[in-house]
């Protein structure tokens, strides 16, 4: 079949968010070319095209399945992609976190649709066209989302019978990420799941099973990203790169024997890191780890089922330090529970880590968690950050939304409107090639802090 997998254009072109490369696209990409269709990616939103022009390409390619995918804060771009498309395809197939959230109820949401993708899609999304040119006669495949047909769950696909994403489909030199510290930028997945359990946290595509590729399957792709691709730095997708301590051991030193010089930026948590694999780490080309602080109040890192302590952030930012490494701390901000006073206590903690970025947001219901089952029909809107891509923030927090907002705004601008943050980010933009794009940055950080 004649396939074209899209990422649709940003809500508003005034939108500053950076392009990242659509991983999961260039994954299901991969296994559905593997399995002999004929495919395209578009990828809409890096290539800053016009929602007309978008509709005029698809309506010139016609075809046979428009695969789209969506998270729950952006479903309403991809319905609208679903909307526009539907007169020129074949079929509309969603995936990604939302359908594997909301399951059977995506159809009322997006009425275009013909089918959904529950959980990861690289076998699912073959056997779900294979089933369609069969006839669809019977129950569809294990994984696939249709209308009148309950959902059987499917397995997880083994990551090392799946094939590497189809980064040649994509406008690779179109992609770019703050924090990066040279040109040429990629992301990669080195394993799936999480065995945590975070009571806010959406794990819904990739569960609670944890999969991991071996050191030299993950240095191998590194090796295919710098040699063909001209990647300088990787972000690495894992909810949790550190998990193994042996498997970051493995990676570096493979790393180091091969002698790569492509640079990378991992997440962890703040108990699995050590000075000694930190040092390890930065010597086999990491350059930031970014760590879920969240709070700096006990009772809410309790209400997050974080299970840590807030005594063990600042060990494991001093020894990110020691090691010569940067640190990003995720900050949540008015968690529920949480009133002005446990907000300033949060920011004076997070200043007093050390961090050399923090990205701070306010707590979303996501589908399907422990959180938003406890606090069901709570939710309001408002507490937006500047680098979230939803219009219509919906938040769970005791403090009116407008509050929110101001706190927000001003944890953003009093953190980063200073001379070492915005020397780091300058600094990052020169030697990433992001100029631009840090520029245009810039100033919607500038529209947002002021209202505009
Ligand atoms: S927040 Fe991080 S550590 Fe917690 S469950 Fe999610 S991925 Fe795992």
């Amino acid at each position: 079949m004649r396939v074209l997998l899209a990422r649709p254009p940003r809500r508003d072109l005034r939108d500053a968010g950076l392009p990242v490369p659509p991983l999961g696209l260039a994954y299901v990409a991969a296994a559905l070319r593997a399995a002999g269709h004929a495919v395209e990616i578009l990828d809409a939103y890096a290539l800053g095209w016009s929602w007309a022009r978008f509709d005029q390409h698809i309506a010139a390619a016609r075809p046979e399945v428009l695969g789209l995918s969506a998270m729950t804060p952006v479903a309403d771009v991809a319905a609208r992609a679903a909307r526009l498309a539907r007169p020129h395809v074949g079929r509309v197939l969603l995936g990604g976190p939302h359908p594997t959230a909301v399951h059977h109820a995506v159809f009322d949401e997006m009425p275009e649709l013909d089918a959904a993708i529950a959980g990861e899609a690289e076998e699912s999304a073959p056997a779900l066209l294979r089933w369609w040119a069969a006839g669809g006669a019977g129950p569809p495949p294990p994984g696939a989302l249709v209308r009148g047909w309950p959902l059987v769950e499917a397995e997880p696909p083994a990551l090392a019978q799946i094939p590497l994403p189809a980064r040649d489909l994509l406008p690779m030199g179109s992609y770019r990420y703050l924090l990066a510290t040279r040109p040429g930028f990629a992301t990669m997945l080195t394993s799936r799941g999480c065995p945590f359990s975070c009571s806010f946290c959406d794990k819904s595509v990739s569960g609670s099973r944890w999969r991991a590729r071996s050191p030299i399957e993950v240095v191998d792709e590194l090796e295919l990203l710098e040699r063909d691709y001209g990647v300088g730095f990787v972000n690495f997708y894992d909810d949790n790169f550190t998990l193994r301590r042996d498997r970051v051991v493995g990676i570096c030193e493979e790393l180091l024997r091969r002698g790569l010089r492509v640079e990378w930026k991992c997440e962890g948590r703040v108990d699995g890191v050590d000075l000694p694999l930190l040092r390890l780490m930065r010597r086999a080309g990491c350059r930031t780890v970014a760590y879920g602080v969240e709070s700096g109040n006990q009772a809410t890192l309790d209400l997050l089922r974080k299970d840590v302590t807030v005594a063990q952030a600042p060990a494991a930012f001093a020894a990110t330090r020691a090691a010569g490494l940067r640190s990003l701390a995720y900050m949540i901000l008015g968690a529920p529970g949480e009133g002005e006073a446990e907000v300033a206590e949060s920011l004076r903690f997070c200043h007093a880590l050390g961090a050399d970025y923090v990205q701070f947001s306010s707590l979303m219901p996501m589908p399907g968690t422990p959180l938003t089952a406890q606090h069901a029909g709570r939710a309001a809107t408002g507490g937006r950050n500047p680098v979230d891509s939803d219009r219509e923030r919906v938040i769970l927090s005791d403090l009116p939304p407008e509050r929110l907002d101001a706190l927000m705004r001003r944890a953003w601008t009093g953190f980063y409107l200073r001379p070492a943050p915005l020397r780091r980010l300058a600094g990052d933009a020169l030697a990433s090639g992001s100029l631009w794009e840090a520029a245009r940055l810039g100033a919607g950080f500038g529209r947002w802090a002021l209202g505009a």
